[in-house]
């Protein structure tokens, strides 16, 4: 299993990240993916990745970073990303669901253009956030000189017609967390993840957020990621073992792990 979306350098994990990581490749776990918001956690996240062979690390400017200066996050991440542990750019996107503010949108969008284009300058891949944001996320991310990008959009939670959408750009992914867990039977949210195809599924936690359950509420970690292969093996009636194998090859092509 591979862990597609983690935040080991947050601070919940100061007391025991040692342990957190042991556990996840002693118990199966072949690959993490780190996971920047800003430059700060983008600093840390390739200081873990160097730490350890198979954690890779993803450094983006999250669009809750408010008012950054354009010039200086292109610079900073052509200047990191030579770095050849770094795999993609993220988590970068729209969040409209802690901003109804016009002027913040406005700068949100600017900011993940940006950014699109350092990924398509440095022909990475890039890793999406999006909440309350799908019509315009698609506005974006479906231009000529976009659309052909690999993208994966991380904790998926769009309808059916959203995500029907978004399979016609035949380089994106959708990743799913702890939340397919926890959702009642008859959400949409199972009809999602059963409508998409496997080969366009990724699999994460965003630990320390989104504990699946049976811990949910607790605070998350890598090696819980099982739980979402395995809700997602019962929504597609598969095993275990195709979801996982499946999932990590999806995983190993998007970010070009085996070179
Ligand atoms: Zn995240």
């Amino acid at each position: 299993m591979i862990d597609t979306h983690v935040h080991l350098d947050f601070e919940q994990f100061n007391e025991d990240r040692k342990n957190v990581i042991k556990r996840f490749f002693d118990n199966g776990g072949k690959a993490i993916l780190n996971i920047g918001v800003d430059e700060d956690r983008s600093n840390k996240t390739l200081e873990i990745a160097e730490n350890y062979l198979q954690i890779f690390a993803v450094l983006g400017f999250h669009p809750e970073n408010g008012e950054v200066n354009l010039e200086e996050v292109e610079k900073y991440l052509k200047e990191k990303c030579q770095n050849s542990k770094v795999k993609a750019i993220g988590e970068i996107g729209l969040d409209y669901f802690h901003s109804s503010d016009e002027e913040d949108r406005e700068f949100q969008k600017k900011l993940f253009i940006k950014q699109l284009e350092v990924a398509k300058n440095l022909n990475l891949p890039v890793v999406i956030h999006c909440r309350d944001a799908y019509a315009d996320l698609w506005e974006i991310i479906s231009q000529t000189q976009f659309k052909k990008l690999k993208m994966v959009i991380h904790c998926f939670c769009g309808g059916v017609e959203e995500a029907k959408n978004f399979l016609q750009l035949p380089n994106l992914k959708f990743s799913f967390t702890g939340n397919i867990t926890f959702v009642k039977e008859n959400d949409e949210l199972l009809k999602v993840v059963k409508k998409i195809p496997l080969n366009r599924i990724m699999v994460e936690t965003d630990c320390p957020f989104l504990a699946p359950v049976p811990n949910r509420g607790k605070r998350n970690e890598p090696s819980f990621v099982k739980f979402v292969i395995e809700k997602i093996a019962e929504i597609k009636v598969l095993s275990f073992d195709e979801v996982e194998n499946q999932t990590d090859k999806n995983a190993i092509d998007f970010f070009d792990l085996e070179k």
